[in-house]
């Protein structure tokens, strides 16, 4: 049997009021889907995709509307007291009182949890995130990476065994960057589930080792990194024909192949096994002249796509 969900998601669905001008926003459309135990799990979208409103549930921050959310076992609605037990939130945005020092911070946290003095380990948390030697100076004397990397000690002082980031490492240097994966690494490697949000496909391909992508509320892919990174080596080449054509070439090698205007054709093709050279020679041998042409690498956006238009959406 497989183990339990670190996190289980069932139709979550969220939509916010209406306010002023703005007519209610459904926010999260019924996603469904599990975090695994000791996984790092990548949510990853664009930006207004629903990642933060389906984090912010998970924290107790936003009121879903319907679904339900279970947190290691525990049930939001049932035992909400217990879920918030078992989960440490990273927010994405990075508030301190600039007066007190990292050791007061992860006290008081531990304070408002409940954490018994004899049981608090502020000390070893500060170390786990390298700010041991920064444990007295003031919140506002340390710098940009040092206050995330406090954060990530403040999310972790119930000890909770699951962890949630919300786009760690967005408008922050390739340095820091590195850094916050390693630590993100070492936590895992550590035993804590990890769920990140992100809006960098190659984050997500680094750090996780399963990705689901959310776009406009709903889910359109949860697979194992490898599989889904495999979608963005696919390439693409644009084809302009000499003339209209009302049948599109086809071969073994086009993943995909579609009419974008009226002479302009796409070829999709896994740049492992073929090149653009080979594709023209293809549609050539099949009678069709070709007047220009360009290519592109798959991004993101082409996964989107793909997956989008896929007839099997989210094969788990
Ligand atoms: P992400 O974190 O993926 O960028 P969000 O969850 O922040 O996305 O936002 C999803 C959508 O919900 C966006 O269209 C956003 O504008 C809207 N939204 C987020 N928070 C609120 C709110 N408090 N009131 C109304 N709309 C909101
Ligand atoms: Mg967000």
């Amino acid at each position: 049997m497989d183990s339990p969900a670190a996190i289980r998601i069932r139709d979550l669905a969220k939509v916010y009021a209406a306010a002023g001008n703005s007519p209610p926003k459904h926010a999260l459309k019924g996603v469904s889907f599990d975090v695994p135990q000791g996984q790092i799990f990548g949510l990853l979208g664009p930006n207004g995709a629903g990642k933060s409103t389906l984090i912010n549930i998970l924290a107790g921050l936003v009121m879903k509307t319907s679904g339900s959310a279970e947190i290691w076992g525990f049930d939001l609605d049932r035992d909400l007291r217990n879920a918030k037990r078992s989960i440490g939130i990273v927010p994405q945005e990075v508030v301190f009182d600039p007066f007190f020092t990292p050791l007061e911070v992860l006290e008081n946290t531990a304070g408002l949890y409940g954490v018994p003095k004899a049981a608090r380990r502020s000390l070893e948390l500060l170390g786990q995130v390298h700010l041991a030697d920064k444990a007295g100076a003031y919140a506002r004397t340390l710098s940009g990476g040092m206050k995330r990397r406090l954060l990530i000690a403040k999310a972790l002082v119930h000890t909770p065994p699951v962890i949630v980031l919300d786009e760690p490492t967005a408008g922050v240097d390739v340095e820091l960057r590195r850094q916050l994966w390693e630590l993100v690494s070492e936590l895992n490697h550590g035993g804590v589930t990890v769920v990140l949000t992100t809006h960098y496909l190659e984050e997500a391909e680094q750090l996780c080792d399963r990705i689901a992508i959310i776009n406009h509320g709903e889910l359109i892919a949860n697979k194992p990194t490898r599989e889904l990174v495999g979608m963005a080596r696919e390439k693409v080449v644009v084809v302009t024909l000499d003339r209209e054509t009302g049948i599109l070439p086809s071969h073994p090698a086009f993943l995909k192949c579609a009419k974008v205007g009226e002479r302009e054709i796409e070829v999709t093709y896994d740049k492992d096994h073929t090149n653009a050279g080979e594709i023209l020679t293809q549609l050539q041998g099949q009678g069709f002249g070709i007047v220009d042409v360009s290519t592109r690498e798959a991004d993101l956006e082409d996964v989107f796509v793909t997956l989008t238009t896929s007839a099997t959406k989210d094969a788990a």
